[in-house]
């Protein structure tokens, strides 16, 4: 099975309405952003096998600028005309946050804050980053990279509510998180779009001691931030090596 069969598996497209399906795929094969065959902790302490790692895309703009694209073209295709903020958290999220903002300045002087990122958790906090605001009554448009459990867009959202902004969309460009009851709420409660959906997956640390091959080594993805990313097929193996370099 070759590596873009495996993702074909793995992935469904929402509705585009700027980009074309093979855009998509391409983003995905050249960057090999779906890591397959592994043994991950996720943020959530949940086990799984298969990890997405936005990093690998968004180190290539010009794919970022492409998923922007598509995305500000959904928004406007979807009635949400006015975007004051763009809020996204200060992790990988950012430069989401940041290139949809850019996207968006052309016609609507959009601006883009973060939240900081609790250092325990690695989840968004819900504070701003110093001098950035949201200032009552302002539209925000909340985004991340990829939800899985909905905990990270809860907080986001609660944010841009406490400053009194409002909330106008949530968007994601990947959803792992469907079926999970967090992120359906947020789906009914708000216009909510992710460009990709995810079925990948994970499981609790305790059935993982049935399902998981006990040899195999497993990463956190507390630790997979500090590493290179790959952009070869058998790159979970690559990891493991750095990451006996990086812990020892
Ligand atoms: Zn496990």
């Amino acid at each position: 099975m070759s590596y873009l069969e495996k993702v074909k598996d793995v992935l469904s497209i929402n509705d585009l309405c700027f980009l074309k399906e093979d855009d998509i795929w391409e983003t995905l094969d050249t960057s090999k952003a779906i890591i397959f065959d592994g043994h991950f902790e996720l943020i959530s302490n949940k086990h799984t096998d298969t990890f997405f790692r936005f990093a690998a895309i968004s180190q290539y703009p010009s794919f970022l600028a492409k998923i922007s694209k598509e995305l500000v073209a959904w928004l406007k295709n979807n009635d949400i005309p006015e975007i004051d903020v763009v809020l996204g958290p200060s992790s990988q999220g950012l430069f989401f946050a940041y290139d949809i903002a850019r996207e968006l300045n052309g016609t609507m002087g959009t601006r883009a804050v973060y939240a900081t990122i609790n250092k325990k958790t690695g989840r968004p906090a819900e504070k701003l980053v110093e001098g950035f605001e949201i200032k009552p009554s302002e539209k925000v448009l909340v985004v991340n990279d990829l939800t899985t459990t909905g905990e990270g867009l809860d907080t986001l959202i609660s944010l841009a509510e406490k400053k009194s902004g409002q909330v106008v969309g949530v968007c994601l460009f990947a959803n792992r998180g469907i079926g999970v009851q967090k992120v359906e709420k947020i789906s009914n409660q708000y216009k909510f779009h992710s460009i990709i959906d995810l079925d990948m997956p994970f499981w609790s640390k305790t059935e993982c001691s049935r399902r998981c091959d006990r040899e195999k080594k497993m990463i956190y993805s507390k630790d997979i931030n500090h590493l290179p990313i790959y952009s070869e097929e058998n790159e979970y193996e690559h990891y493991i090596k750095k990451l006996e370099l990086y812990t020892a």
